[in-house]
């Protein structure tokens, strides 16, 4: 049972990582088309033409290591700098494959401009007798893919052992106590709860993996906003009702925003969650959606327990929650707030938040409005 639990999160784990790596990858080949670098009539024609299809950084230095053509990338990521290359460490492969022929190749770390860092690996080798040529590929978006994707497998390994381990005991509990029905009962009415709460967390990280990219969705509809935010109060409508917490909706009738319908009932529908989960019993939630500027403005407040002001920067962070026991017992998975920012970024807007410890909190989606009149002017 137990070593099936755990293939079974290896697989999960697996098939959301490759997921997110696979949108990256994506993303990042959207970004290699550079602009074709100027022909010299140094350098062979057969040459020229092979460094023109590269997709890496070229530049071409002669005997006293002028530089004979450079490719834009290069210049860009600092590599030739007032017309001459100004690395030590490229300068001194150079002169090692001048001296004797053979090909070498090192990883640097550059500085483009003040402030960022480029990971790039350099290869030189010959080109002609009187010529070198020096070839950079930027690592820098696969290294940063790297990095989140070793964030992301320990955090979500960490995060589904709790649940697969709970699953696991109590399977345990409930095969000894098999004469005792009361206790085979209380058993199972947790292992459903621990069971509900893996599947929300698994459909939260796979939400997660395909917005990663902020790219906008392939599935962009005109969407009501009127109906988004009703069903998504709808959502919550039981929670709240457990705890007598009144939902009131002020909704402007007749907006419309151009989106994934499915990411944006997401986003609201974490929020009103949110608000729901963090307020005490006999409280009012009041959601409201209001044109502002063209803007659609979809706020969710509450008079819930807030968030300190130090805290507000960290609660959009992948698997951040405020209070790890109280969010534990709420049954949050602090993907929710993570997911907001992300459809919003892939939806052309942004979320605001406003909060104030024991007086609650108010958060606003702001997508830019559409109009229909625009798309009969473009028909
Ligand atoms: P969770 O699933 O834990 O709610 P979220 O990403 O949605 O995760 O939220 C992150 C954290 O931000 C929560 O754990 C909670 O501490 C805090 N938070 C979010 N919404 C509210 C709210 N309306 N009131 C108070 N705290 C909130």
């Amino acid at each position: 049972m137990d070593i099936g639990i755990g293939l079974l999160a290896a697989g999960i784990v697996g098939a959301l990582v490759g997921a997110i790596v696979a949108y990256a990858w994506r993303f990042s080949e959207h970004r290699q088309v550079a602009a074709p670098p100027e022909p010299s009539p140094l350098i062979p024609a057969g040459a020229d033409a092979v460094l023109s299809v590269l997709s890496s950084s070229a530049v071409v230095l002669d005997a006293s290591e002028e530089v004979v053509r450079a490719s834009a990338p290069a210049v860009a990521l600092g590599i030739v700098r007032d017309g001459r290359v100004r690395d030590e460490e490229i300068l001194s492969l150079v002169r090692q494959v001048r001296r004797d022929g053979h090909a070498r190749e090192v990883d640097l770390d550059l500085q483009p401009r003040r402030g960022a860092t480029a990971h790039v690996h350099v290869r030189v080798g010959t080109l002609t007798s009187r010529l070198t040529l020096v070839l950079a590929q930027d690592q820098t978006r696969e290294r940063r893919v790297e990095a989140i994707r070793r964030d992301f497998v320990a955090n979500v390994s960490h995060e589904l052992k709790t649940p697969v381990g709970a699953i696991g005991l109590l399977a345990e509990a409930v095969s000894e106590a098999k004469d005792d029905p009361d206790a085979v009962a209380r058993f199972s009415a947790r292992m459903q709860s621990e069971s509900e709460r893996l599947t929300r967390l698994v459909q939260q990280i796979i939400d997660l993996a395909r917005l990663q990219n902020d790219q906008v969705s392939d599935d962009a509809s005109v969407v009501k906003v009127d109906e988004l935010v009703s069903e998504a109060c709808e959502h919550s409508a039981t929670e709240a009702e457990s705890k007598q917490i009144e939902i009131a909706r002020d909704i402007q009738p007749g907006l419309l925003v151009h989106g994934d319908r499915g990411q944006l009932y997401a986003a609201v529908s974490n929020l009103v969650e949110n608000a729901v989960a963090y307020s005490p019993e006999g409280s009012r939630v009041a959601v409201t959606a209001t044109l502002v500027d063209s803007s659609v403005k979809i706020t969710v407040a509450d008079h819930g327990i807030g968030i300190p002001e130090q805290e507000i920067e960290r609660i959009f962070e992948r698997f951040y929650r405020v209070d790890p026991a109280r969010a534990r017992a709420t049954g949050g998975t602090g993907l929710g707030l993570s997911i907001v920012k992300h459809v919003a970024a892939s939806n052309n807007g942004t979320v605001e938040v406003w909060s104030e410890p024991g007086a609650g909190s108010t958060f606003t989606l702001v997508l830019p409005e559409h109009r229909l009149e625009i798309e009969e002017e473009t028909a």
